[in-house]
């Protein structure tokens, strides 16, 4: 089946969508990103996507490319067209194509450009990762100062995967002035003594919106949380770690650098909170 794809009001078979060479996107990196998980055909977190959208687009002072309401039924559209159960939407904002490239933002006649695609991935929550926990190593972060973004700057992230990758691993924690700040497409926790401990929000980090909904689920199950910097060091002496990401929900990390976390094995707080979180997510679901 050819993937359907939407592109600034028209669905189109993926080897028919284009964008100009001129967009700020493809030049300029001037573009912003979500990425909404969908199980059973339903969209997870979508106000939550949706409100991180509008903030992302606010900080770079880039016009929104439509209504929420419209956002939701592209969303469903493609979720239907591409008769997706299991998988991921990818969304994209770009500052449009001024015709010409230039530092300086085009005036408010470009139309930002929108683009939007599914990934199939059935059985996406029955990772056998769950099972086995993730491998992680530690490398410098040099990314920007405004890591709040979500923007679609992605080097850096896919050279510190393909680092991990030639360790032997599966992701990398970015570590900056000796704490770690969060992994290269998800947030960093540990646990220790049965407290949660994940970095503050700031620049520093992505506000993910699934590690707003885990730490609210953990508060209302009464375990401790702690929202603050944590080093790696600390992280290697913790009984437990995992990570959170729209797509990988809650993810147990057993090895950092070489050093097995805890028993080795994933932990109970990360099984338990990856539980609730879809439980709660699948129930909630539009
Ligand atoms: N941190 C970074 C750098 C990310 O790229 C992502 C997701 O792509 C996350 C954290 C997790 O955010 P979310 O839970 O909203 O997917």
């Amino acid at each position: 089946m050819t993937r359907t794809v939407y592109v600034n009001g028209a669905y189109l078979p993926e080897d028919q969508a284009t964008v100009s060479i001129f967009d700020r996107g493809f030049l300029m990196a001037d573009a912003v990103y979500e990425v909404t998980s969908v199980l059973g055909g339903k969209l997870i977190d979508f106000a939550g996507h949706c409100a991180r959208l509008a903030r992302s687009l606010g900080e770079l002072d880039m016009a929104s490319p439509c209504s929420e309401g419209e956002l939701l039924a592209i969303h469903r559209e493609l979720v239907a067209r591409n008769d997706v159960t299991d998988g991921m939407i990818y969304l994209q904002v770009t500052r449009g194509n001024p015709g010409d490239r230039d530092f300086a933002f085009p005036d408010a006649s470009v139309k930002p450009t929108l683009v939007m695609f599914t990934q199939s991935k059935p059985g996406l929550a029955d990772s056998p990762m769950a099972k086995t926990g993730m491998k992680v190593i530690s490398i410098d972060d040099i990314r920007w100062g405004r890591r709040d973004i979500k923007t679609v700057q992605l080097l850096y992230p896919s050279m510190g995967k393909m680092m991990a990758k030639k360790a032997g691993a599966d992701d990398a924690w970015l570590v900056e002035d000796g704490f770690v700040t969060e992994g290269t497409s998800n947030n960093a926790y540990i646990v220790k003594g049965g407290r949660i401990i994940t970095r503050n929000l700031g620049h520093e980090i992505l506000h993910g919106i699934t590690r707003a909904a885990v730490l609210r689920f953990a508060r209302e199950a009464q375990m401790e949380v702690e929202e603050r910097a944590f080093t790696v060091d600390e992280a290697k002496a913790a009984d437990e770690a995992f990570i959170s990401s729209a797509s990988a929900f809650v993810m147990p990390v057993v090895e950092i650098d070489g050093t097995a976390v805890g028993t080795g094995a994933p932990g109970p707080v990360a099984a338990r909170l990856r539980e609730i979180y879809l439980d709660e997510m699948r129930k909630a679901a539009i």
